[in-house]
Formats: structure tokens, C-alpha cells, sequence
């Protein structure tokens, strides 16, 4: 484990505050000060967050602000950021600088699949950051990760020097055949690897439960996102949860129960189970809203927020989501543009069909085509 990580709540800067310029970094100030003054001190980020303003935030916000001792980072090595070993070491400099600090406390190797792992091995990747390590410049290597623990397992045990794992754990996707989560905590315990969690409310998902979710929890009191964070955080080897934060009552909530925190107990977990049926029962689109796909489409169809559409149709019988339907597909590709090319399938870390689910966005919002 590790003890310089304070809370185990960790400042996700992948949904920051926006306006028409982008991230705003003035209302993004207050919320980061907040968390610190409560004792919280870990910070998440990756070049490709907000198109690049995340590191800039980490910047403004964080590191211009603060003594380096007061906070950890971690940043990332993204696959789509660099193409040969050349590249990586200036990649890495450039991330130093952008977010103005001399040494990443975690570097990640970023969205793990076995499409991507091979990019790393052939530019060695692991090896450089091995260097950077012994520069001073990163102290811990990590590796974030989107695919099944068989995969896991074959990584760690072939790379001892990666010393932490972020996963992606959320109660409803826990033992979910798409991305098992319980199987790759499993791996990531036999070899004594902390876990970092990302995406514990799915992209947002679980913090918008149909009324009659939302009524299993509001029997008990604490916000829907309280029990998805806490559900996380419960797991032993869970070292800190990733929450990306857009607002000061976000970050209060978050900082109300996990500053003195305490693992579910029986109810609360009895309750967690009761709405995980409830929206098991539902025929949703397990999409996290990554946007990973989204550039290899060459009919520019905006998949995740298509999905949301039928998901939000499908959840709530949300009569706007046709309206909505239409503003995204406005300027964009429809579901029925698709070409069944799969290019945007190989991107996706939940393994989802996307070409077939396509073809029932089609159906709910496009009358059958
Ligand atoms: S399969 Fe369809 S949605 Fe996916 S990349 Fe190809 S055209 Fe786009
Ligand atoms: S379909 Fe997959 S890659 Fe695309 S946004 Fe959803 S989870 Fe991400």
C-alpha cells in the first residue's frame, strides 16, 4: 500500500468544471482547495483529459498553488500520444512541464488492452519509464487497465516494476462478464498490487437511478453516489477511488463521507445488492461515456452519447430522449450511418457490441432503419 496517500478519495480531472473556453480553471479553484483543506490530497490526470486543459488545470489549480508535498499526482503514457520509443521520452517532459511539476508520484500506462500492450512492449515503454524512475522523475509505475484478468495476470507476472493497478470497480459492473472487475481485484491481490479505481459511478450513470433505485437509498439516507464510492472504496486492497469532480457540491458530498471513512455495512450493502437488480433488470448499454471510439469512427457517429439516449429511453422512459436524439445526430452521424466497419469496437475498453447496439439505437430512435 501506500501510505503517502492519504484519504481514499482521489480528485478524478476528467469532468472539471467548463465554460465556453473549456475547463474553468476559477471555479475549478475553489473545489480544489476544499478537497486539500479536508485532508485529501491525490490527483488523477491524463494528456487526453478535456483536450489537454486537465494537465493545464493541474497547473493553475494544484501545483502553482501548493507545496509539491501537499499533493500526490499521477499522470499517464496514452497510446495515442506517441508512436515510437523516440517519442516517449519527450512526451513525458512535455507532461512534466504542462502540468508544472518535476516528478510524477504515480506514471500509468494508460488503457491496457491487448490491442494496445503491444505498443508499449515494441517502443519499450516499460523500460523507459524504469529510467524515468531512476531519474527521479516518476516514483511509482503503474498501469491502468481494461481487460480480462487472464490478461492481468500475464503482464504482472512478466513485469514485476508495475507497482499498482487502476480498475475499474463499480457495483454494477463488479462481476459484469464485459469487464470483471472481481476478477481482475482477485489478480491484482495475488500480486500484492494496490488498486486505484476509476469510473465507480460509471461515467455518472449511478448517480442518476431511476426513481425506483433512488428510493432504496434515500430510505437510508446519503447521496446515490456516496454508496457507488464507499462500495468501491470497502475493498481492502483498494487503495483510493477516483471521483471526477465538476462542482463545489460534488466535492462536498464526497468529502462529507469519505474524509472519515467507513466500508459499507451489512444494510448498505444489502441495499447496494437490492438497486444492482434493479438496474440489472434493465436493458442498458453498459457504455462509461470514454469517448474512445468516437475519433476511428469515419462516419463521425457520436456513439456514447447515442447510447446514453437509448439508455435514458430504455431507464426512464425519458421523454426527451428523442429531442436529444436529434441534437446529437444534428451535425454528427446517425446510428443507421454505421458501416459495420468494428474499427470503433477494437477502441473500446467494455468490449461492447457496438455495431449491434447501433443497429437498436437505430430501431428505438430512427423508426426501424
Ligand atoms: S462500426 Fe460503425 S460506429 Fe463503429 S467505427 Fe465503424 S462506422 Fe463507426
Ligand atoms: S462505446 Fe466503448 S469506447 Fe465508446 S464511449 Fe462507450 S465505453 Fe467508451
Amino acid at each position: 500500500m501506500f501510505p503517502e496517500i492519504r484519504k481514499k478519495l482521489g480528485f478524478g480531472m476528467m469532468r472539471l468544471p467548463t465554460g465556453d473556453d473549456g475547463v474553468d480553471f476559477e471555479a475549478l479553484k475553489p473545489l480544489v482547495d476544499h478537497f486539500i483543506a479536508h485532508g485529501f490530497n491525490y490527483f488523477d490526470t491524463a494528456k487526453g483529459y478535456h483536450n489537454g486543459q486537465s494537465e493545464t488545470a493541474v497547473k493553475l489549480c494544484v501545483a502553482q498553488r501548493y507545496p509539491r508535498e501537499k499533493f500526490l499526482l499521477t499522470d499517464k503514457l496514452s497510446h495515442n500520444f506517441f508512436k515510437t520509443e523516440a517519442d516517449i521520452r519527450p512526451l513525458f517532459e512535455r507532461q512534466l512541464a504542462d502540468c508544472g511539476v518535476e516528478y510524477f508520484d504515480f506514471y500509468l500506462c494508460h488503457a491496457i488492452t491487448r490491442g494496445t500492450w503491444g505498443q508499449y512492449i515494441d517502443c519499450r515503454a516499460l523500460d523507459i519509464l524504469r529510467e524515468l524512475k531512476a531519474e527521479g522523475k516518476i516514483r511509482h509505475i503503474g498501469l491502468s487497465f481494461h481487460d480480462m484478468p487472464e490478461f492481468l495476470e500475464e503482464i504482472l507476472a512478466a513485469h514485476p516494476e508495475i507497482e499498482a493497478v487502476q480498475l475499474q470497480i463499480n457495483y454494477v459492473d463488479y462481476d459484469d462478464a464485459g469487464v470483471r472487475g472481481r476478477g481482475n481485484l482477485e489478480v491484482a491481490k495475488k500480486y500484492g498490487k494496490p488498486v486505484m479505481v476509476m469510473e465507480p459511478v460509471k461515467g455518472g450513470v449511478l448517480t442518476r437511478l431511476p426513481d425506483e433505485a433512488r428510493a432504496v437509498f434515500d430510505r437510508l439516507g446519503g447521496s446515490t453516489a456516496s454508496y457507488a464510492i464507499r462500495y468501491a472504496a470497502s475493498f481492502p486492497e483498494v487503495t483510493c477511488v477516483l471521483s471526477g469532480m465538476g462542482t463545489m457540491e460534488m466535492v462536498r458530498d464526497n468529502v462529507s463521507y469519505m474524509e472519515d471513512f467507513k466500508p459499507l455495512d451489512r444494510t448498505e450493502r444489502a441495499a447496494v445488492e437490492r438497486v444492482r437488480e434493479i438496474l440489472k433488470a434493465r436493458d442498458d448499454i453498459p457504455c462509461t461515456a470514454c469517448r474512445y471510439c468516437t475519433p476511428v469512427c469515419p462516419r463521425d457517429i457520436p456513439i456514447p452519447d447515442l447510447f446514453n439516449d437509448y439508455n435514458l429511453k430504455k431507464a426512464y422512459d425519458g421523454w426527451n430522449s428523442s429531442f436529444y436524439y436529434g441534437v446529437h445526430t444534428r451535425d454528427h452521424g446517425k446510428a443507421s450511418d454505421c458501416l459495420l466497419c468494428g474499427a470503433c469496437e477494437r477502441e473500446c475498453p467494455q468490449h461492447i457490441p457496438i455495431r449491434d447496439h447501433l443497429k437498436e439505437v437505430a430501431k428505438q430512435f430512427e423508426g426501424g432503419k
